[in-house]
């Protein structure tokens, strides 16, 4: 610990370790709403969403800073305007110097993020990803270079962004062979006579590299490359990072109906108007269980490929639900409030923050921020 107040760029810095912004989804915009990653932080509120209840509770607790899950601006803006339900939240924050930080869907897909806690919170183990996102697809490149132009090579495509492994750069892997050619007519080697099979000592020289940097090393091997046709191919690997993903399935110690399963899923989430809805019979086993936390409908054909007893997720709608339940064997589906179910992993964000800045005050928000606030049962039935 040192003297320096902790800042805004102390706390978003911990938490982007632990949720990279790179391993949100595209459309996704997360990072600060509002705020300066230089203004001092001695307090964080912790919540899924930021409606005015919550910058009402940061005011209150004289947070400086809200980490939230569901982003505030994700789409454009055009102007901060007070008579806009936004504009008068970001207004606010920014006139009590709170500033506001969101982690979505890098959060989702974290090994101790939104869905494992939804996952450790039912008392699943054995957790796998029901979608896995690895962090980082990689190719490898494999490149037939005469030996005395294998250093160049290796250089071009290393400075393209090839060869680099954590904090190693310029790895490579070369095996020297014989190369075999027959220029025909109209070509101009740079080895070898028109008609006549040549042999040339060659190097085989394999490197990894971004899937996204493909075209610029290829580029860059064919630029260093002295032959007119180099010889080369891409593989794209197989992902071996199983760390992050969409979701995740795991087991129950001991098997219950779907129906006990059904009021485990609601005796572990904070309380909603709109409980915890069970589409399928109540008296199915159920051992193995994927969840999402958040809106689900994307991943039910996922979940039931993966063979599981009971699905739980959130927002699922009636015609892709019934669909879903249609075929033979598919998994019990369980609906949790949207809220509820990504509740979990605050404790677990306050945690982390926690470890690392034990001088920070933090509250975790318990403002109900579901939608839905009120439920009405039929008394006497059509
Ligand atoms: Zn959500």
């Amino acid at each position: 610990m040192t003297d320096q107040p902790v800042t805004v760029a102390d706390v978003v810095g911990l938490v982007e370790k632990h949720y990279p912004p790179r391993t949100a989804e595209g459309w996704d915009k997360v990072g600060l709403v509002c705020g300066s990653g230089d203004w001092p932080v001695t307090s964080v509120l912790f919540t899924i969403d930021i409606t005015p209840e919550v910058v009402a509770e940061a005011i209150a607790l004289e947070a400086n800073l809200i980490v939230a899950h569901h982003p505030l601006l994700l789409r454009g803006v055009h102007g901060v305007d007070g008579a806009h339900p936004k504009g008068r939240m970001l207004l606010d924050m920014i006139q009590q110097g709170i500033a506001c930080y969101a982690a979505h869907t890098n959060a989702d897909v974290a090994p101790d993020g939104v869905c494992v806690a939804l996952a450790e919170a039912l008392g699943l183990s054995g957790l796998t990803q029901l979608d896995p996102r690895p962090v980082e697809r990689l190719d490898q490149l494999v490149v037939f270079v005469p030996r005395e132009h294998t250093d160049a090579v290796v250089a071009a495509v290393s400075a393209a962004g090839a060869g680099r492994v954590g904090a190693y750069d310029h790895c490579h892997f070369r095996v020297t062979g014989t190369g075999s050619f027959r220029p025909l007519e109209g070509a101009n080697p740079f080895i070898g006579t028109t008609g006549e099979v040549e042999h040339v000592p060659e190097d085989r020289v394999e490197l990894v590299l971004p899937r996204g940097r493909r075209a610029a090393v290829v580029a860059a091997m064919r630029a260093a490359h002295p032959y007119e046709e180099p010889a080369f191919h891409i593989l794209e690997l197989a992902p071996t990072d199983t760390a992050h993903g969409i979701g995740r399935i795991g087991e129950l110690d001991a098997p219950l109906s779907a129906g006990e399963f059904a009021q485990r899923v609601a005796d572990a989430l904070p309380g909603t108007v709109t409980g915890v809805r069970l589409a399928g019979p109540a008296d199915r086993p159920v051992r193995r269980v994927a969840v999402l936390a958040g809106a689900g409908d994307s991943h039910l054909d996922t979940a039931r490929a993966a063979g599981v007893d009971a699905y739980v997720t959130s927002d699922l709608r009636h015609h892709p639900a019934t669909e879903a339940r249609a075929w033979a064997g598919a998994p019990v589906l369980i609906d949790a409030a949207h809220w509820a179910a990504e509740w979990p992993w605050l404790p677990v964000l306050s945690d982390i923050v926690g470890r690392a800045l034990p001088e920070v005050d933090r509250h975790v928000s318990r403002l109900n921020t579901d939608a839905w606030t009120h439920r009405f049962d039929a008394q006497d039935g059509v």
